[in-house]
Order: structure tokens, then sequence, then C-alpha cells
């Protein structure tokens, strides 16, 4: 059994494809034995996701800053809600009982939080898998900015593939279960590279 924090939007998004893949993302985790971690609203995404998960069977833990409990509505239904003080209590919450990290489409705050994990991942922080559900190939800009960060030599290309994409649930569960982390070498002999 791994807990698994998906991380997105406070909204719904303008196309009823994206909460078709939130329920099937929180089903599928359910239904292969994972607990959800999430943000513990019931709007949006978040809420689709989580209330997906609970029919499932599934366990889902929510983790909300106190002072969003009211704007983004905290989920009442859930197995556990862990009530912090900030934001950042919440990301360092989720990060320390998660074994794996998965954005579903989401706006800048979904972004803070899947770049802040990955960060993490690419300085060896954790070693815990990343992925993203690619829902109607939401992510696909980013992805080429990623291209272009390579491009550019900003990143490594060893660190961007570090990020699973998948479009189906299934198959990312499926990745992150035979996830490798590679080995880190950014900050080793720095000098020579
Ligand atoms: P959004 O993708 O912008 O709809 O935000 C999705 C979730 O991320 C919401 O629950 C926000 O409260 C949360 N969020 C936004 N900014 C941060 C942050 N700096 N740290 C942690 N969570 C955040």
């Amino acid at each position: 059994m791994k807990r698994i924090s998906v991380f997105c939007g406070s909204s719904s998004g303008a196309s009823q494809m994206y909460t078709d893949d939130a329920k099937r993302l929180g089903t599928q985790l359910a239904k292969e034995g994972n607990t959800l971690v999430y943000g513990g609203s019931k709007v949006g995404l978040m809420g689709t996701v989580a209330n997906a998960a609970l029919q499932a069977g599934g366990e889902v833990i929510g983790v909300i800053p106190r002072m969003l409990m009211e704007r983004e509505i905290a989920h009442t239904g859930l197995t556990d809600l862990i009530i912090v003080n900030t934001m950042h209590e919440r990301k360092a919450k989720m990060e320390e009982l998660s074994d794996g990290f998965i954005a579903l489409p989401g706006g800048p705050g979904t972004m803070e939080e899947f770049f802040e994990v990955y960060t993490w991942a690419q300085l060896g922080e954790h070693k815990k898998p990343i992925g993203m559900l690619n829902s109607h190939h939401y992510y696909d800009k980013l992805l080429s900015f990623f291209d272009h960060m390579i491009e550019q030599q900003f990143l490594r290309s060893e660190y961007h593939s570090m990020i699973i994409v998948e479009t189906d649930p299934h198959q990312l569960i499926e990745k992150f279960r035979q996830y490798e982390p590679p080995i880190l070498t950014k900050w080793i002999n720095r000098e020579q590279t």
C-alpha cells in the first residue's frame, strides 16, 4: 500500500474531460490499494479526485491550511483531514506522508506544488517518483518548455526524464511502481561538468 499525493486545480477547468480524468485517477489509485493524499478541499478537480477515491473504497487524507478551510471548502467526508497552519506546512506534510506525487491539470498552485517536489528530487532530497497525468494534452506546452530548457542547457535531459508523463492512470501508477531513481550527478564533481 502506497500513499500518493495528487496536486490539482481548485477549479475544474474548461472541459468536462479534466473532471473525467480526475475521476479515473482517483478510482484507479483506490482500486490498486493506494491512499490518496491531497489538498483537502471539496472544490474543483481536488474534490473530484477525492470523491472518486472514496467511492472506490479507498482511503483519502486531506492536508489543508486553517486559513483555506472556508475559502477552499474543506472536505468533511475524508478518512483523515490534517489541518496545518501555513501553505509551507501543507507541502511539507504532503511530502512527508507520500511515496510519490502526481499532477493533474491545475493552475499556479498546482505548478508550485509540483515544481517543489520536482526540484527536491533533482537535488536528491527524496527519491520518490513524480508524474503528470497529461489529461487531454493539458501539459504539452509545459513539456515543450522543458525541451527548450534542455536545448538552452538549463536542464539536463536525465532530469527531465525523471518526470513520468502518461495519459492513462493505470499506466502512470504502474510506472510509479517500477520507478528507479536516477543516480544524481548534478551536484557531484560540479567543477568538471
Ligand atoms: P490551483 O492549481 O491554483 O487551483 O491551486 C491548487 C491548490 O494549490 C489549491 O489548493 C491551492 O491552495 C494550493 N496552493 C496554491 N499555492 C500554494 C502554495 N504556495 N503552497 C501550497 N499550496 C498552494
